[in-house]
């Protein structure tokens, strides 16, 4: 009898991507994803831990399903991701009610540790040895399709951890050094995902830009242009996008790319964190305030429509007001369509955790706030300049009435459903959008006509 399966994601598009992976596998093993957390017989926790809240959050939700089990001691639980991989075994001391801890590298082996569970093997000989996880070779083959998985855009994972070490960051440590994926592990998954239908690909890794710099791709001599040359050209592929970058290693061979290729969309999301150089130097990012913002320029050089988008960590140790101003100095030079900034918290295993001059929770909160203030009025600014242009839209949900889709530089659209029933979108179809209102966040128009 098939079982049914709750899958909540916290954090990055890594996890996203991880948890359909297990979901996928898990199908396989007969489970069906559902979309409530009572009444399911398997309930995953795919965990971060870059921020302190993510985790706060992991533990009360484990609290809450401590409950749970007690009405229905069948209830699997099992704690995965960045949270599982730093803290291991000890979860169990702190929740004894969860069932099995699955580190980042260890995830295809999630069926195979349920039913070593239902064969009567303890939690604790199930649970792998974190420290061991990282021999595993993180990329396996790919999964069969399954068309119960059948969506319109995916995520490809085309390389695992990371080089970088910045001094905040618990990612080398959760997930380990960099791994390129091979190119035609890639390419066969791209096959895949179009003929079932998907029609936008997002290529994902901690750090894009150095793909292929790392074994087994280094003998290849495929660069992370190359590839995205090599994705862009098969077949089905409608929209192509990526995500991270670093700034240092974004080269003029990949700027070259949205000239040329033009199903990439015009999107790049350029994390800067801070805008003093003394910080970023603290933060241990390998550029400066200046070859930052000169990236910027090189790119809309490429292409001028590009929107860009960014994210800020305030109040790291040592930032003060004036280090501060210089954040505030890039936001109003890039003028960002959009970012994503948080209050530094200290992590365990982060070189920044022992930083001494600790910035006063008050005095970030504060400045979270005047960044984020600012960047609003910013974002709505740059909202309105799309104001009675046509955009071409990609349907992403579809409402009694109204529909949501996005454009090719990622910004969110709404527009009231087609009335003649000639017009029938469905979700991944395209269309052309007039915009005719623009908030903060998202736009608004009508079908072009
Ligand atoms: S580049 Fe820095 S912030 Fe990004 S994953 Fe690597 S260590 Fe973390």
């Amino acid at each position: 009898m098939s079982k049914t399966v709750f899958t909540k994601t916290f954090g990055c598009q890594m996890n996203e991507r991880d948890s359909e992976i297990m979901e996928q596998l898990l199908a396989q093993a007969g489970y069906i994803p559902v979309a409530e957390q009572s009444g399911a017989d398997l309930v995953i926790l795919n965990t971060c831990s870059i921020r302190a809240k993510a985790e706060q959050k992991v533990f009360s939700l484990l609290g809450m399903l401590r409950k749970q089990k007690k009405e229905q001691p069948g209830l699997r639980i099992v704690v995965a991701g960045c949270v599982a991989q730093q803290e291991g075994q000890q979860i169990f001391k702190r929740m004894p009610h969860v069932d099995i801890v699955v580190g980042t590298q260890q995830i295809y082996q999630l069926p195979d540790m349920l039913l070593r569970l239902e064969q009567g093997e303890t939690k604790r000989e199930i649970s792998c040895d974190m420290e061991k996880s990282f021999s595993i070779p993180p990329f396996q083959k790919l999964l069969s399709p399954s068309p119960a998985l059948t969506e319109f855009r995916k995520f490809v994972t085309i390389m695992q951890g990371c080089n970088n070490f910045c001094t905040y960051c618990v990612v080398p440590s959760t997930r380990g050094r960099e791994i390129s994926r091979p190119v035609a592990d890639i390419l066969e998954e791209v096959t895949l995902l179009t003929q079932q239908g998907v029609k936008e690909i997002t290529l994902l890794g901690q750090n894009v830009n150095s793909y292929g710099c790392t074994n087994p791709v280094a003998e290849q001599k495929t660069g992370f242009a190359d590839l995205l040359r090599l994705t862009a050209k098969m077949s089905g592929v409608d929209r192509l996008r990526f995500t991270t970058s670093n700034p240092q290693d974004l080269s003029s061979g990949l700027m070259q790319c949205f000239k040329d290729i033009p199903n990439l969309c015009p999107h790049f999301h350029l994390p800067v964190q801070a805008g003093s150089n003394s910080v970023l130097k603290k933060m241990h990012r390998k550029y400066t305030r200046e070859l930052y913002l000169e990236k910027v320029d090189q790119l809309r050089s490429f292409c001028p429509e590009i929107a860009i988008s960014t994210d800020v960590i305030v109040g790291f140790p040592g930032e003060s007001e004036e280090d501060f101003q210089q954040t505030m100095e890039i936001l109003e030079t890039v003028r960002f369509h959009g970012s994503f900034s948080f209050k530094y918290s200290d992590r365990p295993n982060t070189r920044s955790a022992d930083f001494a001059d600790k910035v006063d929770e008050k005095v970030k909160g504060e400045r979270l706030k005047r960044f984020q203030d600012r960047q609003d009025q910013i974002s709505l600014e740059r909202n309105r300049e799309y104001i009675g242009t046509s955009v071409e839209v990609m349907v992403e949900k579809c409402k009694p009435g109204s529909i949501q889709a996005r454009t090719r530089s990622n910004h969110i659209v709404h527009f009231p459903a087609p009335v003649e029933t000639s017009v029938n979108l469905q979700l991944g179809d395209t269309t052309l959008v007039t915009i005719n209102h623009a908030g903060k966040h998202s736009l608004n128009g009508v079908l072009t006509e």
